[in-house]
């Protein structure tokens, strides 16, 4: 079996061969508990530590490509214009970093519910399914949730910073969910039939392990 935690949010991933009962599966996880939590924390505490100013010069991600940031004062409403590889933020006079995190967050959001609606609608008509409501939400760590019984489904504002196939990655895989509930072979066949890339789109998503560990079972 192998066992990986993903940056930026300690997603785990458990690799194990196909001869291995879930049970199996779960109690091998379960003696590893301790180790996933510390590679959490310090995935956790290796965020905080990279904690934007929010000030000129700093490097920012917008649907995968990397803008250098641009803080300019204005008496107006704050903005955000993105000009060549400048992402302006227009921010009022005296603003904390926070502020200036909160006015960039809410932009992020925006540009993911501009696009959301249209991308939904395309797979919902594709896969067959239909979801209830489609959210654009925080969480701590996941890029996306789905409750198979109300149908709706959450997205992470994250993905406003990644790659677009990313972000049709995760839709495709929360619908998929109305179809099949856990990460079962059916799901996964779901997943190939419609989206036959998704393995390196979700490594793409997720990046290189941070930590992985090896042991037999
Ligand atoms: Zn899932």
């Amino acid at each position: 079996m192998h066992l990986s935690v993903y940056p930026p949010m300690g997603r785990v991933r458990v690799a194990a061969p196909a001869r291995l009962d879930e049970d199996t599966i779960r109690r091998a996880i379960i003696q590893r508990l301790p180790w996933i939590r510390r590679e959490r924390n310090r995935l956790q505490n290796a965020n905080r530590q990279s904690k934007r100013q929010m000030v000129s010069g700093e490097s920012h991600y917008v649907w995968g490509k990397r803008y250098r940031l641009d803080v300019s004062r204005h008496s107006g409403n704050p903005k955000v214009v993105l000009s060549g590889d400048i992402l302006w933020l227009y921010s009022p006079e005296g603003s904390t970093p926070e502020d200036r995190f909160g006015i960039l967050d809410r932009w992020y959001r925006r540009e993911l519910k501009a696009v959301l609606p249209a991308l939904v609608e395309k797979w919902e008509s594709v896969m067959g399914v239909k979801a209830n409501r489609v959210t654009v939400k925080r969480m701590k760590t996941k890029w996306g949730s789905c409750n198979p019984d109300s149908r709706n489904i959450w997205i992470n504002p994250e993905l406003a910073k990644k790659n677009p196939r990313s972000l049709e990655y995760l839709v495709v895989h929360e619908l998929a969910h109305l179809v099949e509930r856990s990460h079962n072979s059916r799901f996964v066949g779901v997943m190939d039939r419609h989206l036959p890339d998704w393995p390196t789109r979700r490594d793409e998503l997720n990046g290189a392990p941070l930590a992985a560990e090896e042991w037999s079972e």
